[in-house]
């Protein structure tokens, strides 16, 4: 999110061919029983009912359980429940509360309508969580490591009237985080079941196939994640089919006022959806278009065949999804909506290919989409934004900050790594990991040099593409390409024990 304003062989003969034909074809279907590439799918009929503002779904999930453990049972988040009245946990800060809400505070929520075994007999679930966030479901049997089981979820997502992920406002409706994705597993630890929190990105998930229809009134043009693979038109409704596949997450947002404009960068399609009458479409286009170019030179292909980057109602700057970024319309600055545009494509790389706790690492996606911004901005000087400026502004800020805070409250907690609801204001959160994980990164930079940091962060993208890093396994990267451990170097500013001068 960007939360200122300102993402082999030899040949043995004909059986040994024949096996290799065999292996190559199923990994083009993305054959997923065995192995750690083995990944889950879900399969989603949608309709949204723009009178009610609900979307109504059917999920069938097919889980893979690449663990080494046995499950009895399947948790998955349910975002959409932060948004509904009573929540512990608000989706805004106060301070944002008035710009969310232009209407009045409004509620929203995901109903759980039923929950289905393969053989269709109803499943045993329950709503649970520290805040109604999690559904739990009982398995049918337990499930062995490599094993995959389905699911069949249907439920009922209403909106809020609020510029947010998901919500409609008075532009758009966003779609993000709508329905149940399953937790993520992690050795040791179980499942990760955090609540909501309106600090930063509270999200984690896994990258899954996703196969997607969505019905809706036809007066909507519809932008998302994954591809378009079909669209028909039957009476006043559209039934568009989509597939995304290897995505982390599936985003999508509906309006009446896009206007799109595209431009084709080999095989990826770069499409700009902004508001019908807008005078900037061509140059948001054609910053989308150099954004996706230099972060392809400088982290490696991006390997799906489109990327949207949506205008919309949205209450922070903008918002990272796989395939599709929002851009916030409150933001009217070209300068600043071409640096929103960069941060979220950034995170392409950083969120959507390497994926990572964003809850409680959220300086491994923000610092480095942050840095990553830095980085175009130094290689496109065309876009007037000075980036020793960049540097010299989040040094001024960061300590501004530290000033503030320790005469306010005595003292500042600099820590960087941390879990999102461990933060106590929204500044704070920002300063923490946005402005020092920028600061963090270009002192890095300045102690091995820019060549070994971006054969780094190369070898990471390759490495974890589709995959999650801890920051354990973040740091050790730079050990492998550096020839010495940069821990004390990470630890010290993650414990926030770098004084920044
Ligand atoms: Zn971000």
């Amino acid at each position: 999110m960007a939360n200122k304003i300102k993402g082999k062989y030899i040949f043995w003969g004909v059986i040994a061919f024949a096996l290799l034909a065999v292996l190559f074809v199923l990994s083009l279907m993305g054959a997923k029983n065995k192995g750690e590439d083995a990944r889950s799918t879900y399969t989603m009929q949608l309709s949204f009912d723009e009178n009610s503002n609900t979307l109504t779904g059917r999920q069938t999930i097919d889980y893979v359980n690449t663990s080494d453990n046995m499950f009895t049972s399947l948790p998955f988040h349910l975002y959409p429940n932060a948004f509904r009245e009573g929540s512990k946990t608000p989706v805004v800060s106060t301070a944002n509360k008035a710009e969310a809400y232009p209407n009045g505070e409004s509620f929203g929520q995901i109903e759980i309508t039923s929950v289905k075994y393969i053989d269709k007999s109803p499943a045993n679930f329950e709503i649970c969580g520290k805040d109604n966030n999690i559904l739990n479901v009982i398995l049918q049997e337990e499930l062995y490591p490599e094993e995959s089981t389905q699911l069949e979820i249907s439920f009922i997502t209403t909106l809020p009237n609020i510029n947010h992920r998901l919500g409609f406002g008075e532009n758009t409706i966003n779609f993000g985080n709508f329905y149940p994705v399953v937790c993520v597993y992690e050795e040791g630890v179980g499942f990760s079941q955090n609540p909501y929190h309106s600090n930063g990105d509270p999200f984690y998930s896994e990258c899954a196939d996703y196969y997607v229809s969505i019905k809706y009134s036809s007066n909507f043009t519809l932008a998302s994640g994954g591809e378009i693979t079909e669209n028909t038109q039957k009476e006043d409704k559209n039934l568009t089919q989509i597939k995304g596949e290897n995505i982390r997450d599936f985003c999508f947002v509906l309006s009446k006022k896009f206007d799109k404009v595209s431009r084709q960068i080999d095989e990826v399609e770069v499409n700009y959806f902004g508001y019908a009458g807008d005078e900037n479409l061509q140059v948001c286009l054609q910053t989308s278009v150099d954004a996706m170019s230099t972060f392809q030179e400088m982290y490696g292909k991006y390997p799906y065949n489109q990327i949207s980057i949506v205008k919309s109602n949205f209450v922070h700057g903008g918002m990272e999804y796989p395939n599709i970024v929002l851009i916030s319309d409150k933001i009217t600055a070209q300068n600043d909506i071409n640096y929103v545009i960069v941060h979220e494509l950034a995170h392409q790389w950083w969120y959507g290919l390497v994926g990572n706790d964003q809850y409680n690492h959220a300086w491994i996606d923000e610092g480095l989409a942050e840095f990553s911004t830095l980085l175009f901005f130094e290689r496109h000087e065309s876009y007037a934004e000075n980036p020793q400026l960049l540097i010299e502004n989040a040094i001024q800020s960061y300590k501004l900050f530290e000033k503030v805070y320790t005469k306010v409250a005595g003292s500042v907690d600099g820590t960087m790594q941390r879990p999102l609801c461990d933060f106590n204001t929204e500044p704070e959160y920002v300063q923490c990991v946005y402005t020092k994980g920028l600061i963090m990164f270009d002192c890095l930079r300045e102690g091995i040099g820019e060549k070994k940091l971006l054969q780094t962060l190369k070898y990471i993208v390759k490495l974890y593409s589709y995959k999650t890093i801890s920051s354990a396994e973040f740091i050790a990267c730079f050990a492998d390409k550096c020839g010495k451990s940069m821990e004390g170097f990470f630890q010290s500013w993650l414990d926030g024990r770098v004084v920044i001068q």
